[in-house]
């Protein structure tokens, strides 16, 4: 699994200050779009050791890592999610899937986020109303919270 780029993003999980990391390979081909580079085959594999490198040094200033994208190699997300938790159990994880449902057998319990849904033009991203995506709190319990109105307040 590779990944592009990466940032510090304040919007993207609600109350986080989170190390959003690019993933590329993106099979979902949404019609219109908006990050057309992550679709290609490209950038550095995202291995523990270059996760390590992008965390270190950060892990006191972030609250959450993003996993943006990876929906080619799902279960190289969770795994990474792992890992995160892991080295840095103090550190929130999320997933932002272009997907409408994960895969039955993908185990979420290293997941404190996750994003659901296909860019949809007409409806918009998660900061409006119309959105069909939806992003999700995850609980230990099994309970998912839909944190998506939080985004709405900006639209
Ligand atoms: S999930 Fe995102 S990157 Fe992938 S095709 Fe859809 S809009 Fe593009």
């Amino acid at each position: 699994m590779k990944y592009l780029n990466h940032d510090v993003v304040f919007r993207e999980f609600p109350d986080e200050v989170t190390l959003a990391i690019n993933l590329t390979g993106c099979p979902n081909r949404c019609p219109g779009c908006h990050s057309p580079a992550l679709q290609e085959d490209a950038g550095d594999e995202l291995t523990e050791t270059r996760l390590a490198a992008l965390v270190e040094g950060r892990e006191r200033l972030i609250t959450c890592v993003g996993f943006m994208g990876g929906d080619a190699r799902p279960e190289e997300v969770i795994r990474l999610a792992a890992y995160v938790k892991l080295r840095w159990p103090w550190l929130r994880t999320g997933w932002y899937s272009g997907r409408s449902v994960t895969p039955p057998s993908l185990g979420l319990s290293s997941l404190d986020y996750l994003k659901l849904g296909p860019y949809v033009a007409a409806r918009g991203p998660l900061d409006r109303p119309t959105t069909n995506q939806r992003l999700y709190r995850l609980y230990g319990d099994g309970r998912r919270e839909d944190l998506t109105p939080r985004f709405w307040n900006n639209a």
